[in-house]
């Protein structure tokens, strides 16, 4: 079959892009080449929806950002993800940083972003008091948000399966070739063809590209190192902290993470290698240096977990949408910060930019907006965890105690998609409590196992060669 749109990488822009193509009676395929979609840089972010005023109204990161800030309370209406606008506080620690924070002021007053405020520090001691007393003055913007970036990913993709898109997992695309209208796409797996591919492949754009003869750009991986911190601190901030960006980040934040509990980071480092998400002793005294100076009360002890992502950079630093050379292929490449909430405008965008590349468009009539919110057990009253549990005992057996996570979240999680440990992990939050997953990382082995019906030592926590569990002795002999 020839698809009419071939999406090659499963992050939150493929997603958000096979989202929106599913509303109009046209084919569609998302080609991933992890195991579940959102393992690459969108599960490893902040997870914050910025603004809308951190970037210059004359780039197209800058008009994004603000376009699809707007899109998000839909989206997780519609899908039930995790996002709550809890605002944000750009903090100015010295009088020469004002002029930035009257910047990034001016930049969303012509936007059109509502309610940016120039806060002083009494109004910043009285709202944030763990806010450093040195703070002199603060630039307040209440449309900022936080979202769970991994659970928008699954509920986008979710979405898109059921409205017709063709999800292929565990597919890495290793060539592109054109035979006259015809784009074809060459996995391990299987052999796909489209009339238009969609180049989404985040930190590998530069590669897909350049598979397709095409290749224009490069990508730098720099490198983000982000710190959780221990429940202790819940509420310590209620909104996100930035310190007053510098040219190449937007600096080291406290950030309440939509589950509640802050993280701070990221840090800003090139790297040579689009696989190192290391986390380093210089990145974790480098993110808590700055960030005890404008919240001083937070220390590296209260660390529990750490992870880092990578941020695909091109040269000119801003986002690379478009048509390429060759017709029919379209890069969504260079999709850095402020991706993650721009994503639903470049999805809209793309839409226009398909529609006059020739491709027609119209709506579909069974379009269906919706999938049934996954039930977060912890989050219930007492009296609603009892009925559900009396309804359905497998929620009232708790396998993650940390968490407070049930069996029959994680039963749901992988009858919705989950098929790795991390998978039933950015689901439902099993294993990212202060055990982490020491605990319930065997029954939840047990659960895809019985669920999937593929034996423990097939079982991976991200897809690949990840495995947990290792073949007894004999079999390792004998498959050798
Ligand atoms: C530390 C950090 C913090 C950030 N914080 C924020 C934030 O708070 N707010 C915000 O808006 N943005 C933030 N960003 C940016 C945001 O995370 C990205 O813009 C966004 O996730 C990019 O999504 P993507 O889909 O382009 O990339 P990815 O999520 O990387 O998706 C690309 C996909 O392509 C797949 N792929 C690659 N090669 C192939 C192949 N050969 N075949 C098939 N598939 C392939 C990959 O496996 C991957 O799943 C942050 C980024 C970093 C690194």
């Amino acid at each position: 079959m020839v698809y009419d749109v071939l999406i090659i990488g499963g992050g939150v822009i493929g997603c958000t892009i096979a989202r929106e193509l599913s509303r109009y009676a046209i084919t569609t395929a998302l080609i991933e080449k992890e195991g579940e979609v959102g393992f690459g840089t969108s599960k490893a972010n902040s997870g914050i929806i910025h603004g809308g005023h951190h970037g210059p109204p004359e780039t197209l990161k800058g008009q994004l950002e603000w376009e699809g800030n707007q899109q998000w309370d839909t989206l997780c209406e519609e899908l039930g993800f995790g996002f709550k606008r809890i605002g944000e506080l750009t903090v100015a620690m010295a009088e020469d940083q004002l002029a930035t924070l009257e910047k990034l002021q001016d930049y969303g007053t012509r936007k059109g972003v509502p309610g940016l405020e120039l806060w002083d520090g009494d109004r910043i001691q009285a709202e944030e008091p763990h806010i450093s007393e040195e703070a002199i003055a603060a630039l307040y913007a209440p449309t900022t948000g936080v979202i769970n970036p991994y659970e928008a990913c699954f509920g986008l993709a979710e979405n898109a399966v059921l409205n017709g898109v063709a999800l292929k997992c565990d597919r890495p695309v290793t060539g592109i070739r054109q035979e006259g209208e015809t784009w074809i796409v060459e996995t391990p797996q299987e052999t796909l063809q489209g009339r238009f591919i969609l180049n989404a492949a985040g930190l590998y754009a530069d590669k897909i590209a350049e598979m397709a003869g095409v290749g224009s750009f490069r990508i730098r991986p720099r490198k983000g190192e982000e710190y959780l911190l221990d429940k202790r601190l819940q509420g310590f901030v209620k909104r996100v902290i930035f310190p007053c960006p510098t040219a190449v980040s937007k600096g080291i934040l406290v950030i309440p993470t939509y589950d509640g509990t802050l993280m701070v980071g990221p840090t800003a480092e090139y790297v040579d290698s689009k696989e190192d998400l290391t986390t380093t002793a210089a990145g974790g005294q480098n993110v808590f240096s700055h960030v005890t100076q404008v919240v001083p009360g937070i220390s590296p002890r209260d660390c529990i977990a750490e992870f880092a992502g990578l941020r695909a950079v091109t040269d000119s630093e801003d986002f690379i949408i478009g048509p390429s050379a060759k017709r029919g292929f379209i890069n969504v490449a260079g999709i850095q910060s402020p991706g993650l909430t721009a994503a639903p405008a470049i999805a809209t965008l793309l839409v226009e930019i398909l529609r006059d590349e020739g491709l027609s468009l119209t709506h579909s009539d069974d379009f269906i907006p919706t999938i049934p919110k996954p039930i977060h057990f912890a989050s219930l009253s007492t009296e609603e965890q009892m009925e559900l549990a009396a309804k359905d005992p497998s929620y009232g057996r708790i396998v993650c105690r940390c968490e407070f996570i049930s069996e029959g979240e994680i039963r749901d999680s992988i009858r919705r998609g989950a098929s790795t440990l991390d998978g039933i992990k950015f689901r439902t939050r099993a294993g990212m409590g202060r055990c982490q997953g020491g605990f319930c990382t065997g029954r939840c082995m047990e659960l895809i196992q019985e669920e999937l019906g593929i034996p423990l030592t097939a079982i991976t926590k991200r897809g690949g060669d990840s495995w947990v569990a290792r073949p007894r002795h004999e079999e390792v002999s004998q498959s050798c």
